[in-house]
């Protein structure tokens, strides 16, 4: 099947009108049986499986070559609200000054459709030179509550050398984004209750206060920017010269960047010290802290119960069950009476960039886009590639090819692709795989 540009745009809108909402439940089955009617109308063998929740599309085309590369994409979409803040409708997939309103044009339609379509190209031009595997999931937009799951039932199936993953996207001066990993994540929930209920603050005499005692363990977890929970720093990898390479060329305005995110300052004044520290260092970070009164004036209580939530960004090779084991029994060493628990898990990755994944989805880029892509050692954010790397032992994992840009408003209203990004995109994956084997 040998399709132009103008067909494959309007197979991008087809999908878009569909109202693949996971967390509203609509229109799933509908967005899966397209995407397996698109793939074996390509000549790809697809089906559908069930899981415990949204059904997963699969794929798979051999080739007989050695490597076989996944390809990571989701088809559900976030809700729409507040749908009155939209100016286009969100399922009309319209067009409006050279790009296309809808919700999932961005996350993660565009993406998915793009790379099909590069992947159409170059079977056409006979330019595939590994064997591909898809997966297609629909409940990303709700946290993948059965992805995990699911991969472990199929470990055999998805088996792969290499995979995509989904977030990526056009950056700064039309440069397209590659990120080579991503940061861990380690979440928990410390709570400290002293009593059954509140009481007259008379009482902080005589009664122990959750809140300083939340407090203390706090302190005792995180001082002066240092995590002092033993062997935190242990397993970290130290940077290659590749990968500080990396960080030098990474672009970075400190006065930009302050004002978009609206900051008076960055902990450091250095450049390389803010890139270094941001891609490369662990995190600890207080996501919410409650206890006690906090409304106005004053009341004086001594309250029953303290509790935060805290977050750890973990860089490659720490392992958030150790850590997490080791901060429970530090902080109960430490006599710290506190209910620990987790809330999320999720290891860090990162691909050498002297990968065959990794040098030729950069050559690739320069080819198509013609600059240089803005390469990020691992994202400073998480998102569940190790799910590939750990479950599937998948050996390179990256994310790149992506058609938004900065205007592209994921998850927002007005949610919008270019459709020169959307070629380009297809333009990318297509040189991508020419070039990779
Ligand atoms: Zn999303």
């Amino acid at each position: 099947m040998v399709i132009d540009f103008n067909e494959m745009l309007d197979a991008y809108k087809r999908i878009l009108k569909i109202p693949s909402m996971s967390a509203k439940g609509t229109g799933i089955n509908e967005a899966a049986s397209f995407l397996k009617a698109l793939l074996k109308n390509m000549g790809i063998k697809s089906e559908i499986i069930q899981t415990s929740g949204n059904p997963v599309v699969y794929g798979e085309y051999f080739t007989g070559a050695p490597k076989t590369l996944l390809v990571y994409n989701h088809y559900d979409v976030q809700p729409i609200d507040p749908e009155n803040e939209w100016t286009h409708e969100p399922f009309a997939a319209s067009e409006d000054h050279g790009r296309i309103y809808a919700r999932g044009a961005a996350d993660n339609k565009g993406t998915l459709m793009a790379r099909i379509f590069g992947i159409e190209k170059a079977l056409e031009n006979n330019e595939l030179h590994v064997n591909l595997k898809f997966l297609y999931e629909g409940e990303e937009e709700i946290g993948s509550p059965n992805l995990k799951e699911f991969i472990v039932k199929n470990k055999d199936r998805f088996a792969a050398d290499d995979v995509i993953m989904e977030g990526s996207q056009v950056g700064e001066e039309n440069r397209p984004v590659i990120a080579l990993g991503v940061k861990g994540l380690l979440y928990v929930e410390l709570k400290s209750r002293t009593g059954t209920t509140d009481l007259h603050s008379s009482l902080a005499a005589i009664a122990p206060s959750p809140a300083w005692n939340l407090i203390n363990a706090l302190d005792s977890v995180y001082d002066n920017n240092k995590v002092e929970i033993p062997g935190f720093y242990d397993n970290i990898t130290p940077l290659s010269n590749n990968d500080l390479n990396i960080l030098k060329d990474y672009p970075f305005n400190i006065e930009r960047m302050k004002s978009s995110y609206g900051l008076k300052n960055f902990m450091f004044d250095d450049k390389e010290r803010i890139i270094k520290e941001l891609f490369t260092s662990p995190t600890c970070n207080i996501a919410g802290i409650i206890s006690g009164y906090a409304g106005e004036g004053a009341k004086t209580v001594l309250p029953a119960e303290a509790k935060a939530k805290v977050d750890f960004r973990l860089v490659p090779d720490q392992d958030p069950e150790i850590i997490f084991d080791s901060m429970k029994d530090y902080l109960r060493k430490m006599g710290f009476d506190l209910e620990m628990n987790p809330l999320g898990m999720e290891y860090p990755v990162r691909t050498a960039p002297d990968t065959e994944l990794a040098q030729k989805m950069i050559s690739s880029a320069i080819k198509t886009y013609g600059r240089k892509p803005i390469i990020m050692l691992n994202s400073p954010g998480t998102q569940p590639m190790d799910l590939f790397t750990r479950e599937l032992g998948i050996k390179n994992a990256v994310s790149a090819i992506g058609v938004g840009d900065n205007i592209s408003k994921a998850h927002a209203p007005d949610e919008s692709v270019s459709i020169e990004n959307f070629r380009l995109a297809i333009e990318h994956t297509k040189n991508f795989l020419s070039e990779f084997q």
